[in-house]
């Protein structure tokens, strides 16, 4: 039987490729489109759902709301939906819980779980002709079933960020907070030493958690900084959510965007919330009191060697004092890096693209840095032969820090926005300029 091709194939279901299917749905378009992801079903960051931890955004910039307030997808028809608007309105709460928020977001993707082929990891994105001749997307999963389409939407999240020297102990004693739930949990039977890599919100949140465990007798927080920094909430500098200021970084040379970046980044990473920090000083206040060193704090640090015995004992980790060089060395039984994800660059950190691109590399367009350029409209058109009647493109949904600035990838109040502006160019092509005011325009 010939083989459906799909006008748009997403691969990855999460909060950004979800955005995109209730736009498609606005626009009459949803036939046009399937998704596959890996999860059996759908979750969001399912592995740090983490007791009393809360969201980092405004609830009602969700997927829908300020592009549609009659939408059936947003979070007040959700809280609705259950009876618990008026209980929602009454708590008063700042954000809502992590669990709340993930709970709105499987409500919504419930109404599109037709379109989803859940279960299904793609490990390959390659190229094909169809019986014309036109090219089209491949994509194989690891169960080698084959999807076609004619335009892809990469929404599969980054790539996380494993830094040296941890790469070579990857395992179940050493694992990225993107794993943390699953693989903490193995050890729930026996007592363990835990060193937290990290200063980021997830850092202290893991943190937090440990302290939770009864099985955990110490945890070690190492991080370079001087220690757990509240993150920049100014609304002055939180413009970096606005659509306007994407507009605004875009067109910037990439040298220009790295400094920008830099200059920002305290508002989303290495940094974490008032009430986190608040919850980590009571506990440090009340084991002092009692004499308890069950929580160590290293800031400054950083690890230098990790070693892995064979007898299954503890790692031996070397530490090195970033500012006077002094050397330590602290064992523990588990690691967890809550060391970020990667973005698209140069840097030792980045990744020149997503691995999955890796089947098309030869025909990605390259900046003067070798990193693929990405359109305003979040598109990168692969170069064609001359023959090819239009480039083929892939999208990328919430993989654009680097090129489209703070806002992007770490950031749900930018889904609906985005998922606008990649819809517009999916049904509209070639895409048009951008559709918003100048940034000047807001200052
Ligand atoms: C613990 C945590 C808490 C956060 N809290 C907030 C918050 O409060 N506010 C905020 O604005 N942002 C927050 N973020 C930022 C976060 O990146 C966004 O909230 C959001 O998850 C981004 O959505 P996404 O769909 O781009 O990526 P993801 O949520 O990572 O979803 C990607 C999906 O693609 C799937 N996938 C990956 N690879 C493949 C593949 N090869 N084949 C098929 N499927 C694949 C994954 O299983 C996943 O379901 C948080 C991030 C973390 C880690």
């Amino acid at each position: 039987m010939k083989q459906k091709v799909h006008p748009i194939l997403g691969i990855g279901f999460g909060p950004a490729n979800l955005s995109l299917a209730v736009i498609l749905e606005e626009l009459g378009h949803l036939d046009d489109a399937h998704f596959i992801e890996r999860s059996s079903v759908f979750q969001w960051q399912d592995e740090q759902l983490l007791s009393g931890a809360d969201i980092q955004n405004n609830p009602f910039r969700d997927l829908a709301m300020q592009r549609n307030q009659d939408s059936p997808h947003t979070f007040i028809k959700y809280l609705a939906s259950r009876g618990a608007l008026t209980d929602y309105l009454h708590l008063n709460a700042k954000f809502p819980l992590r669990r709340e928020y993930g709970d709105y977001l499987a409500w919504v993707a419930r109404a599109f779980s037709a379109l989803v082929d859940y279960g299904q990891g793609a490990a390959q994105l390659t190229l094909q002709d169809d019986e014309d001749g036109n090219e089209l997307f491949c994509v194989e999963t690891h169960d080698n079933q084959r999807h076609l389409g004619r335009t892809v939407v990469l929404g599969t999240g980054r790539s996380p960020r494993v830094p040296p020297p941890f790469p070579a102990s990857l395992g179940h004693t050493v694992f990225h907070s993107t794993r943390y739930l699953s693989s903490i949990n193995a050890f729930n039977d026996q007592n363990i030493d835990v060193a937290v890599i990290g200063a980021s919100q997830s850092a202290i949140e893991i943190v937090l958690n440990l302290l939770e465990r009864p099985n955990v007798r110490q945890v070690t927080s190492i991080h370079r900084s001087i220690g757990f920094r509240l993150k920049d909430t100014s609304p002055y500098s939180r413009q970096v959510f606005l659509p306007e200021f994407v507009d605004y970084f875009h067109p910037l040379p990439a040298a220009v965007k790295r400094r920008l970046r830099a200059d920002l980044r305290s508002i989303n990473y290495a940094a974490c919330d008032q009430d986190v920090i608040d919850r980590l000083t009571t506990v440090q206040r009340e084991y002092s009191l009692i004499g308890s060193e069950r929580l160590r704090l290293r800031p400054f640090t950083e690890v230098t060697e990790i070693d892995t015995p064979s007898d299954g004992g503890p790692h031996r980790l070397v530490t090195r004092e970033t500012n006077h060089h002094t050397r330590e060395t602290l064992d523990a039984d588990v690691v967890v890096l809550a060391t970020g994800f990667k973005d698209f660059g140069i840097g030792a950190d980045d990744e020149r693209y997503h691995p999955l691109l890796e089947g098309v590399a030869s025909r990605l367009p390259l900046d003067e840095e070798g990193v693929p350029e990405v359109g305003r409209d979040y598109a990168i058109e692969l170069k064609a032969p001359a023959s090819a009647p239009r480039p083929l493109r892939i999208y990328l949904n919430g993989l654009c820090e680097a090129s489209h600035g703070m806002g992007d990838a770490g950031a749900l109040a930018m889904l609906s926005a985005r998922a606008s502006d990649i819809a517009a160019s999916l049904l509209a092509p070639p895409a048009p300029a951008s559709r918003r005011p100048a940034y000047e325009a807001m200052r």
